[in-house]
């Protein structure tokens, strides 16, 4: 896998030096100092949440990249924070919602460009569910939000690739919610 961000790099952190060059898809390496900089993989979390109709809570993006596009809730963990805490985080800023309980569904490797650097990302998706959707809201990086049947998404809707794989895994079903 070649490396996204081999243009952008080119300052060693520790010496200062133009001397950082690619050491490998994720590294790059100082050729003054011996110094070595990683951009690992970030881990997000994806809510998959249905209603009591069956309908799959889906939201609209209100920045870039992909803004005004589809997409599910959810976002990138914080460091030292589990995917599950993210995703009680992320559902309660971004639409008011408190997640009663979490399942592991899939995950899917994904990449993601914001202000010119390339991340690679693992979007881990969990089936949430939800008891009391009275309190929803659209706040944070979530402009406005939709319940669609899974049969009637329009995958070309979706600005983001790994939404659009997990829609695949769960038209696969059956969906099960219960631990
Ligand atoms: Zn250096």
């Amino acid at each position: 896998m070649k490396n996204p961000n081999d243009y952008l790099f080119k300052y060693c952190p520790q010496c200062g030096g133009k001397s950082l060059v690619i050491s490998d898809e994720k590294s790059f390496l100082c050729s003054s100092c011996n110094f070595k900089f990683y951009l690992n993989t970030a881990a997000a979390g994806i809510a998959l949440i249905f209603n009591k109709k069956g309908e799959l809570l889906v939201t609209k993006r209100r920045y870039d990249p992909a803004k005004g596009m589809l997409d599910f809730p959810g976002g990138f963990t914080d460091p030292g924070e589990t995917i599950e805490a993210c995703l009680i985080r992320e559902i309660k800023e971004e639409l008011n919602l408190k997640i009663t309980s979490l399942k592991y569904f899939c995950s899917v490797p994904n990449t993601y460009v914001y202000k010119t650097v390339t991340y690679s990302i693992i979007d881990f998706a969990f089936l949430c569910s939800v008891d009391d959707f009275d309190t929803i809201k659209a706040s944070d990086d979530v402009s406005d939000f939709y319940f669609m049947e899974l049969t009637n998404l329009d995958i070309n809707r979706f600005g983001l690739d790994s939404p659009k794989i997990v829609i695949d895994r769960l038209r696969e079903g059956p969906i099960s919610i219960t631990n």
